[in-house]
């Protein structure tokens, strides 16, 4: 059976109150209605979640990150059971914007396979801060992919959806979004890691997305162009239209 694309939405710190937030998320769970083929997710801020479980009918509910385990003395964190008695189906980590904080790929690490115990899907975020003639930016993705995946077991691992999100290519301040012919050389490139560390095997039906200044525009060049699986969308994910856009595009997509 073929592996459905996925798209799925990063609202990050926003909105700003609960009644946009699910203003927002009702008007994209409707407009995804005869959405069939694509997998659609909302990863929102922990305090929406409970709220937005109740809402959810083809959206599915993420979260923007997670501490391993289940209770603890560890402050102003959420728990992986936590969530997952919320309903969450799926976990960005190793978001650059939390690398930025601090995340090292060991805390990445632990996060993944707690997530994945608790039969939760990670979403994990690599890219590079930005490139260079000589290429070492392939080998500081080679690494994040290792460490943050070693010892997650080969039986699980197409339970792990890759983003490529070159820091460069990610927020406001972004330079460009990388192009189709750069996400393509990379996913192969993160295919060849995969591959080699776990087997071919084990990484069948692994999806590897997109991420960094998707827009209905550029979409189905990644999709066409670049093979995309689908992408993890920002700003454009807070805008129901654009979003409604992308996923209708990502859906009607034809290789
Ligand atoms: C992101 O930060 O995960 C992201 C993809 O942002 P944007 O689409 O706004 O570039």
């Amino acid at each position: 059976m073929q592996t459905k694309k996925i798209v799925v939405g990063n609202w990050k710190m926003n909105p700003a109150s609960l009644k946009e937030a699910l203003k927002t998320f009702t008007s994209i769970d409707k407009s995804i209605n005869k959405i069939k083929q694509t997998e659609v997710v909302v990863c929102a801020p922990f305090v929406y979640l409970e709220k937005l479980k109740k809402l959810s009918r083809k959206v599915k509910l993420g979260a923007q990150n997670a501490y391993p385990g289940d209770t603890g003395a560890v402050t102003g964190e959420v728990s992986v059971s936590m969530l997952s008695g919320l309903a969450v189906k799926y976990v960005i980590l190793g978001h650059s914007e939390r690398r930025a904080l601090g995340e090292t790929n060991a805390d990445v690490n632990k996060k993944i396979k707690s997530v994945l115990a608790k039969g939760i899907m990670p979403i994990l975020c690599v890219g590079e801060a930005s490139r260079d003639p000589e290429h070492s930016y392939l080998g500081f993705v080679k690494t994040q992919i290792e460490e943050c995946l070693d010892g997650v077991s080969k039986s699980i691992l197409n339970k792990v959806v890759i983003a490529y999100e070159p820091i460069w290519a990610i927020g406001k301040s972004a330079e460009r979004p990388a192009t189709p012919a750069e996400y393509l050389e990379m996913s192969i490139f993160i295919k060849k890691v995969l591959n080699d560390k776990f087997g071919a095997k084990s990484i069948e039906g692994m999806r590897i997305i997109y991420g960094g200044s998707t827009n209905p525009e550029n979409a189905l060049s990644f999709l066409i162009d670049g093979k995309a699986d689908g992408f993890l969308v920002g700003r454009d994910s807070l805008d129901p239209v654009k979003f409604a856009s992308i996923i209708t595009k990502t859906e009607n997509a034809k290789y």
